[in-house]
């Protein structure tokens, strides 16, 4: 996707502080972190939200998930952490390309408001 702010992270054509790669993923911070630690994780594959993704994506986002709990632990989210997808409008998408927020080093209150 030419105009995807994250497939040009991916690709390296925009900048970003990396804390992750494999082929299939890619984690990197978040411009404008709403925690101490904010970061995000996405699929290289470009699929624009949750209501997206299709059968084919299930091995993937298999990994993706897994991918959680070893990215957090590099992070020092020894204490917890929050994982976060906001999928559409009224889920107040900003970037079309899938992407879960990983949230820490302070307690995250609920609701998020
Ligand atoms: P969404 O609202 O789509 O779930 O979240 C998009 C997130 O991407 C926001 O938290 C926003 O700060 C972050 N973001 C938007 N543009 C960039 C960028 O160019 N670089 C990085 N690292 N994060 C970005
Ligand atoms: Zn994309």
């Amino acid at each position: 996707m030419s105009d995807c702010i994250f497939c040009k992270i991916a690709e390296r054509e925009i900048p970003a502080k990396i804390v992750y790669e494999d082929d299939k993923v890619l984690c990197f911070h978040d411009i404008n972190p709403q925690a101490p630690v904010h970061a995000l994780l996405i699929p290289k594959k470009h699929v624009a939200s949750m209501d997206d993704l299709n059968d084919e994506d299930r091995e993937l986002m298999g990994h993706v998930v897994l991918k959680i709990k070893e990215i957090a632990k590099t992070l020092g989210l020894e204490n917890g952490y929050r994982v976060v997808n906001n999928c559409g409008e009224d889920g107040m998408q900003e970037v079309k390309h899938f992407h879960f927020h990983i949230l820490g080093k302070r307690q995250m209150l609920w609701p998020p408001g």
